[in-house]
C-alpha cells in the first residue's frame, strides 16, 4: 500500500449540523411529517456542507484528509448494524436477506412499541451517550448496510476523497453487552474471529468505493475501566489488525486511539501491527510513547489538538510535541486532534454576543481545523512559516492568563481557610432518626426533578429572552407552569414532590448563568444522543455565587402543597462535567469553588425552610479517568467537593442525590462516601442490574433504582414496573428503597409520562400490599 498520508488531520467532525439541521430532519421523520427519501436528502445536504466547509478550512481534497463522520443517530450503532449485530427482536424489521434499513436501525435506537431500545451509555469519559450491542453466541454476522459505502461514493461524486471513520472491531465487541440469555461466562469478544471477515468485507466495500484510506477507531484501547483485561484487548487487537491488515483490496489503515494514551501492550501490538497508519492521543497523554521498529513504515498521527475542550490552548507547545514524536521512529510524522471534534460546537464565529476578549481565547471545531491544518504546514515547511500564527496564540494565552475575574482573591481566600470538618455531616443514624419527622411512607414515590418541557414552555422562554415577555410576564408564566405540576402530582398520588425545573433550560447552564465566573454560548451546541444536544457552558474563571439561584421557585413550589417539594441543585462535579472548563488550574480546585457556590445555596434554601433538597451528580460515573492509576485521586477530590457542598445542611434536613448511567458497581464506594441519605440511579434499560451491585456492596442509605426507563417514549407497563421494583424489595432492606423513573422527564411528552408515572403509582401500590406496608 503506497498511498501517502495527509500531513494534517482530524478525527472526525460534529455531524448535527450547525444550527441542528440534523435534529429537525430527524425529528421530522420520526415524527411522519419527512420521509425517508426526504431525509436522507437533508443528510446528504448536510454531509456536502460539512465538506465544503473543511475544503475552506485547510483540508485536501483529494489526500483522504477529510473524515466522513456522518451518523444518523449514534457511531456504535452504525458499526453494529454494519455487521448485522442486531438482538433478535428485531429481525422482523430486517429485510429478507438480513439487511437493516433505517427504520430497524432508529427501532434499536428509540425502542418502539413492544421492542426495548437498545441500552445507553456513556462513551468513553465524555457526556456522549451510545448504543449497547447486543451480542449472542449466535449473533449471526453479515455486511448489512452499505451506508459507509455510499457516504464515500458521494463524495467522490463531488470531487472528494473521503476518509470513511468506522468504529473498530475490538472497540465494537468490547463495548457490547451478552445478548439476553447469553450463557455466563460468554463475552462479546470471544466472537472476534466470527466478526474479522465481515469487517474485511466492509473495508473491500469501501475500497471499491473509492476509498483511499479508512480510520478504524479503538479507544477501547486506552480504557483499563471497560471490565475486560488489558491484555485480552491487546491480545484482540492483535489479532484482528492480522486479519484485516492481510485482507484483500483495502484501503490503506489508520488505526485511532483517542481518549488517552495507549496501554503499553496495545501501543506494541498496535505499533508492529500491518496497518498503514496510527493516531495516537498525545494531548491526554503528553509524551509520546516509546520508540518502536515496526513503526518504520508507518505514518504517525499526533493528536495534539484537544478533540475535547474549547481552548485556544498553547500551539507552540503542540508544535513541540510533534517535533518530538519524531522520536519513536515513524515514517512520518502527521498532526491531528486528540479525539473526533463531535464533542465541541461549531464555530466562535458563530457567538456575536461573547465578551470578545474570551472569544479570542477560544477554538471550537472549526477554529480546531485551522490549527490542525496550521500545525501541517509547519510541519511540512517549517517552524517560520507558520511563526505569525504561534505569536498569536502566544499572545492569546498571555492575555487570558492576566485578565481580570480569572483569579479572584476571595473566593481563593475563603478555600484555603476552610477545616477538614467543612465537608463532613453528622453520622447517617442520627440523620435518619431526625428525618423520620418527614413522616414518609414506606416506599416513597419521587420523581428526579423536571417534568416535560413543552412547546408552551420553550416558546415563552424564547419571547423572554427577545425581550418579548416581560420578566414580571415570564415569572408569572412559569409560577403557573409549577402549579400545573404540583396539581398533577398531588393528583397522581406522588409523595416527595418536584417543581418540574421549568425554569431550566438546562441543568447545567441554568447555574451557569447563576454564576460568576461563566459564559454561555448562543450556538454551541454539542451532541449529547441521537437527535439531543446541549449547550455546555464555558467556566473561565473564578466561580461566586452573587445571589441565590433557586429559592424563589423552591419555596413557591412549597407554598402550593402540603407534601414536601425538593430542593432541585446541581452539583459539582456535573456543572464541571457539563461545561468547558478551564485548563489552567486542578479541576479539584474548580470543584471547590463550585461547591462553597451550592453550599451557600443550600443554607438559603434551608432557611426558606425547604425539607429534602437533592443535588444530582449524573455525570459522577462519567469523569472517572479510564486508567485505573488515576482514578483514586478524580473520586478522592469529587466526593469530597460534594460533601463540602452539603455537608452544611442540618441533620433533618433530607440530602438526595441522583446518578444516571448503569455501571453502578465501579464506583460504588465512591456512592457511598457521597454519604447522601437518598440516591436516586438509572437502572431500567439494564432492567435492574443495578440492584444486585447495591444489594452486594451493603449500601445502607436511601437508594431509588429507577424503574422507568425516560429515555423512550415507551410507557412501561404496571407489571413491567411492578417486577423491578419488586426485585428492589426482595433484595434490599425496605426501609432503604424509593420508587422513582430512571432520570428527569424534561425530554418526555406529558402524555406518555403520566401514563407512566400512573403505572408506578399502581405498581407502588401493588407492593406495598404484597409487603404489608
Ligand atoms: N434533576 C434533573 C432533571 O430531572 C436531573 C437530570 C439528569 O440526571 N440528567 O432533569
Ligand atoms: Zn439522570
Amino acid at each position: 500500500m503506497t498511498t501517502s498520508f495527509p500531513a494534517g488531520t482530524i478525527l472526525g467532525y460534529p455531524r448535527i449540523g450547525r444550527r441542528r439541521e440534523l435534529k429537525r430532519a430527524v425529528e421530522r421523520h420520526w415524527a411522519g411529517v419527512l420521509d425517508e427519501a426526504g431525509l436522507e436528502t437533508e443528510a446528504a445536504a448536510l454531509r456536502r456542507a460539512t465538506r465544503a466547509r473543511l475544503l475552506d478550512l485547510g483540508l485536501g481534497r483529494d489526500d483522504s484528509s477529510i473524515p466522513e463522520t456522518f451518523s444518523y443517530y449514534d457511531q456504535v450503532l452504525d458499526a453494529a448494524t454494519a455487521v448485522g449485530a442486531l438482538p433478535a427482536r428485531f429481525d422482523a424489521l430486517r429485510g429478507e436477506d438480513g439487511a437493516v434499513p433505517l427504520a430497524a436501525y432508529f427501532a434499536a435506537a428509540r425502542g418502539d412499541g413492544h421492542r426495548q431500545p437498545l441500552e445507553m451509555t456513556k462513551w468513553f469519559d465524555t457526556n456522549y451517550h451510545y448504543l449497547v450491542p447486543e451480542i449472542a453466541p449466535e449473533t449471526r454476522f453479515a455486511l448489512s448496510h452499505d451506508r459507509f459505502a455510499r457516504q464515500v461514493a458521494e463524495a467522490a461524486a463531488d470531487g472528494v476523497t473521503v476518509r470513511p471513520v468506522v468504529v473498530g472491531p475490538v472497540t465494537l465487541l468490547a463495548l457490547a453487552k451478552p445478548a439476553d440469555g447469553a450463557p455466563a461466562g460468554f463475552s462479546p469478544l470471544d466472537r472476534l474471529e466470527d466478526l474479522l471477515p465481515v469487517y474485511a468485507s466492509l473495508l473491500q466495500s469501501l475500497r471499491e468505493a473509492g476509498a483511499s484510506w479508512v480510520q478504524l477507531d479503538e479507544p477501547a484501547l486506552v480504557s483499563e475501566s471497560l471490565g475486560i483485561d488489558v491484555d485480552r484487548l491487546a491480545a484482540a487487537a492483535e489479532r484482528a489488525y492480522a486479519v484485516l491488515g492481510a485482507a484483500a483490496d483495502r484501503p490503506a489503515i489508520l488505526v485511532a486511539a483517542p481518549y488517552g494514551p495507549l496501554t503499553a501492550d496495545a501501543w506494541s501490538v498496535l505499533a508492529a501491527a500491518p496497518v498503514e497508519a496510527l493516531a495516537i492521543d498525545l494531548h491526554r497523554a503528553g509524551e509520546a510513547p516509546a520508540s518502536h521498529p515496526g513503526l518504520a513504515g508507518k505514518t504517525i498521527v499526533g493528536g495534539v489538538v484537544d478533540g475535547r475542550n474549547v481552548w485556544r490552548g498553547d500551539l507552540t507547545a503542540a508544535a513541540d510535541r510533534l517535533e518530538r514524536l519524531r522520536a519513536v521512529g515513524a515514517a512520518a510524522v502527521a498532526v491531528g486532534t486528540s479525539t473526533s471534534l463531535q464533542h465541541v460546537p461549531h464555530d466562535v464565529a458563530d457567538e456575536p454576543a461573547l465578551d470578545p476578549r474570551l472569544a479570542a481565547w477560544l477554538a471550537f471545531a472549526d477554529q480546531k481545523v485551522s490549527q490542525v491544518a496550521t500545525l501541517a504546514r509547519g510541519l511540512v515547511a517549517g517552524r517560520a512559516a507558520i511563526a505569525d500564527e504561534l505569536a498569536a496564540a502566544d499572545a492569546a494565552l498571555a492575555d487570558r492568563r492576566s485578565a481580570p475575574g480569572v483569579a479572584d482573591g476571595d473566593v481563593r481566600a475563603r478555600l484555603e481557610g476552610l477545616d477538614a470538618a467543612a465537608s463532613d455531616r453528622a453520622p447517617f443514624a442520627r440523620r435518619s432518626a431526625a428525618q423520620t419527622a418527614l413522616g414518609l411512607p414506606t416506599l416513597p414515590t419521587t420523581t428526579i426533578g423536571s417534568f416535560p418541557q413543552t412547546a408552551d414552555i420553550r416558546r415563552a422562554r424564547a419571547a423572554h429572552t427577545r425581550g418579548e415577555l416581560s420578566a414580571a410576564e415570564y415569572e408569572e408564566f412559569l409560577r403557573a407552569e409549577i402549579d400545573r405540576v404540583i396539581d398533577l402530582q398531588e393528583d397522581l398520588g406522588l409523595d416527595v414532590l418536584v417543581h418540574g425545573e421549568a425554569e431550566r433550560n438546562d441543568m447545567v447552564q441554568y447555574f451557569a448563568e447563576h454564576l460568576d465566573g461563566f459564559a454561555v454560548t448562543q450556538n454551541g451546541w454539542v451532541q449529547s444522543y441521537g437527535s439531543r444536544a446541549t449547550r455546555p457552558s464555558i467556566l473561565w474563571g473564578d466561580v461566586s455565587r452573587p445571589a441565590p439561584m433557586t429559592v424563589g421557585w423552591s419555596t413557591y413550589a412549597q407554598s402550593r402543597s402540603e407534601k414536601y417539594v425538593k430542593g432541585m441543585l446541581t452539583g459539582p462535579v456535573t456543572i464541571l462535567a457539563w461545561s468547558f472548563v478551564r485548563d489552567d488550574q486542578p479541576l479539584a480546585a474548580t470543584a471547590d469553588q463550585v461547591a462553597l457556590a451550592l453550599r451557600d445555596e443550600i443554607a438559603d434554601l434551608e432557611a426558606a425552610g425547604i425539607r429534602i433538597i437533592q443535588v444530582d451528580e449524573p455525570a459522577l460515573r462519567e469523569l472517572l479517568p479510564l486508567r485505573r492509576a488515576d482514578q483514586p485521586a478524580y473520586l478522592d477530590w469529587s466526593v469530597r467537593s460534594f460533601r463540602l457542598a452539603t455537608a452544611g445542611a442540618a441533620d433533618a434536613t433530607q440530602i438526595h442525590t441522583h446518578l444516571c448511567y448503569s455501571e453502578f458497581g465501579v464506583v460504588i464506594d465512591a456512592i457511598a462516601a457521597l454519604d447522601a441519605d437518598v440516591t436516586s440511579i438509572e437502572a431500567a434499560r439494564s432492567r435492574g442490574e443495578v440492584i444486585n451491585d447495591i444489594a452486594a456492596s451493603g449500601f445502607s442509605h436511601g437508594v431509588g433504582p429507577g424503574v422507568y426507563d425516560i429515555h423512550s417514549p415507551r410507557v412501561p407497563s404496571v407489571d413491567e414496573i411492578e417486577e423491578l421494583l419488586q426485585r428492589a424489595a426482595d433484595e434490599l432492606p425496605l426501609h432503604q428503597v424509593w420508587v422513582n423513573p430512571d432520570c428527569g422527564l424534561k425530554t418526555r411528552g406529558y402524555e406518555e409520562t403520566v401514563a407512566a408515572l400512573q403505572n408506578l403509582v399502581t405498581a407502588t401500590a401493588r407492593v406495598r400490599e404484597r409487603v404489608g406496608a
